[in-house]
This record gives structure tokens, C-alpha cells and sequence, in this order.
């Protein structure tokens, strides 16, 4: 089958690079892909926002599948326009993307079927807001409702701090995400995330994770898209996992098919977890990334076959085959990232890296120029391994970190410190 994933990442390059494997795929176009997505399919530069633009590609590249990587597109109904013109799509409609882009929403989903999450109020004017955290008092979370790039979470230790963002969002900061606000109760405990196949009906799990967002050594500095990742994630135990899917995916998944908007792509729950029980923080309507580049390493070509179940509404009949592995990847980053850095810096040695199913080096922002790679974002490679245990993995990725001449970036030492 000739198949179109969009997106320009690293879970992009490592879902191609999983489907790449599997013999379903004659064809794979990548739109817009990237330089080292370039290196294994075809890539196409195309707006994947537009949806009118997105159908006419499927039709004139005779695409039979279509794997939506990030969130913008879902939010804004890309699986809703390539369905109406007949394609099978793996991504949930614009209606069940709410999970992901709107905060209130999911509450409202966990409050209707009982899902444990962290007790919150809901706000569309600064003064009730203000009067609701007075009266709660700090610890305290405040949230912009809306997609802010996972920079609308305030976590408020001092009631002025939590005063003070309630301020900055009804000024205006996060612009239309932040009309409205959510504030959270704020929960303790280790945080991981739980990836979930639901076609609507079934649901599969298909891994677990965890990430680490902050850019220095020891969990120290500002936030960032993350900084590497492992799976599995030794905190969501299959007893919490199992705990994770009856009390908090279950009843979410039936709660949106009762309200008509059945869900329909990866579901990736962010949890806290403390005492064995897990609480749901949020959905994510996509994979994580670059957690999407660990699970897709312990999947391999069978990630294909997952997708293509989920999107034809076959998971009671799926089954996932687990080899006992662990993954890493170690993010490289461009020097000042995540504030102020330099693009087109030159990166060598990459083609001389071992590239298996047991060794991936994930390209997330990388263009070619003049023959070269060259950085083209913050976050640009993925450097990614599997093992039979974490340390093995996490001792490939960083044999090939060490291979990797790029005078102008840089990665955190310690992916995985805390499984360790
Ligand atoms: P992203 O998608 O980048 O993770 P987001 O904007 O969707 O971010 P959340 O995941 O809701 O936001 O929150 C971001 C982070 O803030 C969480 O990963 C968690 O560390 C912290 N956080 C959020 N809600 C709470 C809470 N109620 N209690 C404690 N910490 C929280």
C-alpha cells in the first residue's frame, strides 16, 4: 500500500522508519518531512494544515493510508476531511482531538465517568479565579485552556505566583489559549506516560514511557520538549498500567463514543503516580515525541499492522508482540536551545553510525545543505538504541552520541537516571 505520514519530527523520521519495515508498505511519502526522513522515503513539501491541499496529494499520489504525526493538524480536522473523502486515516476526528487541545474538556470527560485526575475549577474571568485561589491556597496549578506548545502550565508553589499567572493569561500571554483557565488541584508523585491504541470501540495498550523535559543534567534548568526518553517506564508497573486502563482510558473512551465523537488514533495519557495509583495530568491526541522514537524502536515493523488494526476498527482481534527490551534516546540539541540558537550549524559523522533495528539515530531538525547536514531547530537528532536491559540501551545511544561530531550542540549525560 502506498502510505502518507505527515509531520517534519523525530517521531515522524521513527514512524517511517518503522513502517519502512513492514512489506504492507510499496510506498511511503513523508509531507514535509526532513533530511533524514529524506534518506529512507520520499519526502513532499505540502501545508498539512490545509486540509483541501492535504486530500488532493492523498488523491493524485493514489495514497490508501495516512498516519497524522503532531497535534495542529488533528485539531484542526485533517482525519475528519481525509475520511469525508473517502481515506483510511490513522488520527482521531477534530471533535476527539479536544482531549488534547482543549484542558476544560477533559475535565469534563474524567468528571462525567468518574476518571481519578487532579480536582480543578474552570475560569473565563480573572476575578473567580483569582477568588479560587485564594481559597485553595499554593501548592497550585494554573493552565491556559487552549494548545500553547506545553507553555500554558503554570505549577504555582506561592499563591502569588499562581495570582500572578491567573494575571499574565487574561492579559493576553497565550493569546486565545489563555481566555479561558483551568486551575488544578496540585497532585505529588513520579509522572510517566501510558500510549493507548482505541479505534473507537477496542482499546490496546502499546507501551509506556518516560521523558525528561528539563534541559540539564539531574532534572536541573527551564522546560523543553524533551530531552530523551526510555521505554518501558519501571514506575507504570503492569498493575498500575492495568489500573491506568480501567479506570481512566476505559471510561474516557466509552464517555466519548456515548457523546458521539468516538476516538480514533493513539491516545498517549500523561499520568501521576503515587502509592500504586495512578491520576491522569492530561491527554495527548498524537505520540509523544520523542517518546514516539522509543516505542517505535521496541515495535518495529508491527507498528504498521497496530495502526492499520486501529484505523479499521480491528483492535479486539490485535495483539501486541513484546520482545523483553528497553529503549533510550538521548536528545541533541542546538547550543542555547531551549532559549535563543543558531540554525545551519554543520553535523558529521552520522554516516558512519550504525543504523539497525537494534541502533537509530532520528533526525528531528536537520535540513541538507550543499551536500551537509545541518541543524535546522532546536531539538535535531534523536539518538536512539535498544537493548535487552535500559543500561545496555542507554550505553548504545550514548557510544553513538560520542560518534557524532557537532561542534554546535548538545545533550544531556543522564537519559534514564531515574530507572537506573
Ligand atoms: P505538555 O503537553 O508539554 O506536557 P501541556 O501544556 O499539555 O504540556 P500538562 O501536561 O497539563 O500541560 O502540564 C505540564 C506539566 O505540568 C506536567 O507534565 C506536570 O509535570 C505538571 N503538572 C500539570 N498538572 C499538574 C498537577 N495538577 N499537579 C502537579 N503537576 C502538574
Amino acid at each position: 500500500m502506498n502510505i502518507l505520514i505527515l509531520g517534519s519530527g523525530g517521531r515522524e523520521h521513527a514512524l517511517a522508519w518503522a513502517v519502512m519495515q513492514n512489506p504492507k508498505c510499496d510506498k511511503l511519502i513523508v509531507a514535509p518531512g526532513n533530511a533524514g526522513i529524506a534518506q529512507i522515503a520520499e519526502c513532499a513539501s505540502l501545508d498539512i494544515l490545509d486540509g483541501a491541499a492535504v486530500v488532493n496529494f492523498c488523491d493524485e499520489n493514489a495514497i490508501d493510508f495516512i498516519i497524522v504525526g503532531p497535534e495542529a493538524p488533528l485539531a484542526a480536522g485533517i482525519s475528519d476531511r481525509l475520511r469525508e473523502a473517502g481515506f483510511l486515516v490513522f488520527g482521531p476526528s477534530k471533535a476527539a482531538a479536544q482531549l488534547e487541545a482543549s484542558k476544560a474538556f477533559t475535565k469534563d470527560i474524567c468528571a462525567a465517568c468518574d476518571a481519578p485526575t487532579a480536582g480543578y475549577g474552570h475560569f473565563t474571568d480573572a476575578a473567580a479565579a483569582r477568588a479560587h485561589i485564594t481559597a485553595h491556597g499554593a501548592p497550585i496549578v494554573v493552565k491556559a485552556d487552549g494548545l500553547a506548545a506545553g507553555k500554558g502550565v503554570i505549577v504555582a508553589m506561592t499563591e502569588a505566583e499562581a495570582l500572578a499567572a491567573v494575571d499574565d493569561m487574561f492579559g493576553g500571554e497565550f493569546g486565545a489559549a489563555g481566555a479561558e483557565v483551568v486551575i488544578e488541584e496540585f497532585m505529588e508523585g513520579e509522572e510517566a506516560s501510558f500510549f493507548v491504541l482505541c479505534d473507537g470501540k477496542d482499546v490496546l495498550a502499546i507501551g509506556t514511557a518516560q521523558d525528561h523535559k528539563r534541559v540539564g543534567d539531574g532534572d536541573t534548568g527551564p522546560n523543553t520538549g524533551g530531552m530523551g526518553a526510555y521505554s518501558p517506564a519501571p514506575v507504570l508497573s503492569d498493575a498500575v498500567a492495568r489500573l491506568a486502563m480501567e479506570e481512566i482510558v476505559k471510561p474516557c473512551m466509552a464517555e466519548m463514543a456515548r457523546r458521539g465523537m468516538p476516538y480514533q488514533g493513539v491516545l498517549y495519557a500523561g499520568l501521576m503516580i503515587k502509592d500504586g495509583q495512578p491520576r491522569l495530568v492530561e491527554y495527548n491526541v498524537r505520540f509523544g515525541d520523542p517518546e514516539c522514537q522509543v516505542l517505535m524502536m521496541r515495535l518495529g515493523a508491527q507498528a504498521l499492522d497496530l495502526m492499520l488494526a486501529c484505523a479499521e476498527g480491528r483492535l479486539a482481534d490485535a495483539q501486541v508482540h513484546w520482545a523483553d527490551d528497553h529503549a533510550l534516546t538521548v536528545v541533541m540539541a542546538a547550543n542555547g536551545y531551549p532559549g535563543d540558537y543558531a540554525k545551519g550549524s554543520v553535523i558529521s559523522g552520522l554516516d558512519a553510525l550504525p543504523e539497525d533495528s537494534f541502533n537509530m539515530c532520528f533526525h528531528a531538525g536537520t535540513a541538507l545543505k550543499d551536500g551537509q547536514i545541518v541543524a535546522n531547530g532546536g531539538r535535531v537528532l534523536n539518538v536512539t538504541a535498544r537493548g535487552t536491559t535500559l543500561a545496555e540501551a542507554q550505553a548504545r545511544a550514548y557510544a553513538m552520541v560520542d560518534r557524532i561530531d557537532w561542534p554546535g550542540g548538545f545533550c544531556r549525560r543522564d537519559i534514564g537516571w531515574r530507572a537506573l
